[in-house]
């Protein structure tokens, strides 16, 4: 891990102010993955907190209901008053399997409220065969105009972050590919949290892309997208810590802070730091 030492990285962290988000020898030698490689399911939890029961997830809701079939619906977008939109009524639909098949689906999804509101659908951006994987909440106004997620202030965030553990969006090679999407692939409207039930309706895309990229590591970011992953309402402060797994292929899971709330609260950047570094050992850690 010398190489996280590197002048590069270092000087990315000083131009974000953080002086914190440097590995140290000594740091970098302290054993702060909890879970060990090949561990069993069950998450390990760390000494200061004994009483945490072991994290379970469902696997994810399959075979899935979606209204991808409603081309051939009235269109609704713009025209119908969102709380009149009603997928469940739509015949239950197999989510294209492929990446070019997933993309349309997305790109033409009627199959939630949020269809009726967004100027784009954001389907995700990175490396199809990434093995880290980040799930933020939703996409925003920037993300909403351009298409893509993460580009605003906290999109700028966490490239800081991402490139502090040596990954970057652009980037193809497995050493540094990460592939970024949200719970849900359109914009709540002024950046509301997204309902349930329009996590419940876009989850199977997300399902899918998990399925196709077969990340080693996925990264829920911030609250909503945790909640939803885990299919929990604990805070944040509690759902942070642990390893999960996700889904039938039990995935190992982390959550940490997002970015936006770390724009808000500088102090906890510390502590989003040393998730950082965890994230980078257990991408490691996983053969
Ligand atoms: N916040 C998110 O959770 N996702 C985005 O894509 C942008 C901001
Ligand atoms: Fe479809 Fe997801 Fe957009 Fe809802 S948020 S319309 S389910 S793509």
């Amino acid at each position: 891990m010398a190489d996280m030492d590197s002048a590069r990285r270092q000087r990315y962290l000083r131009l974000m102010g953080i002086d914190v988000w440097r590995l140290r020898g000594a740091e970098a030698a302290e054993p702060f993955v909890d879970v060990a490689p090949g561990a069993a399911e069950a998450p390990q939890p760390k000494a200061a907190r004994p009483e945490r029961p072991a994290p379970r997830l469902p696997p994810p809701a399959a075979p899935v209901r979606l209204a991808v079939g409603a081309r051939s619906a009235p269109p609704v977008i713009a025209a119908a008053p969102a709380a009149e939109h009603r997928p469940a009524a739509s015949p239950a639909i197999v989510v294209p399997s492929d990446w070019p098949g997933l993309r349309a689906a997305v790109k033409d999804c009627m199959a939630c409220k949020l269809c009726a509101t967004r100027s784009n659908t954001v389907f995700g951006v990175g490396s199809e065969t990434a093995p880290l994987m980040i799930v933020g909440e939703g996409p925003g106004a920037d993300e909403d105009a351009r298409g893509e997620p993460f580009v605003g202030r906290a999109g700028q965030l966490l490239d800081q972050m991402l490139k502090s553990i040596g990954r970057d969006r652009r980037r193809a090679d497995a050493a540094e590919a990460v592939f970024i999407a949200n719970v849900v692939k359109c914009r709540p409207p002024g950046n509301r949290d997204p309902e349930a039930d329009e996590v419940d309706a876009c989850r199977p895309y997300l399902d899918r892309q998990i399925e196709l990229v077969r990340p080693k590591l996925i990264v829920a970011l911030g609250r909503i997208a945790a909640q939803r992953l885990l299919n929990s309402d604990a805070p944040l402060s509690k759902l942070r810590g642990p390893l999960y797994h996700y889904g039938a292929r039990r995935t190992p899971l982390l959550v940490t802070y997002h970015p936006a709330y770390l724009l808000r609260s500088p102090r906890e950047k510390a502590k989003s730091w040393a998730d950082l570094k965890k994230i980078h050992q257990q991408l490691g850690a996983v053969p």
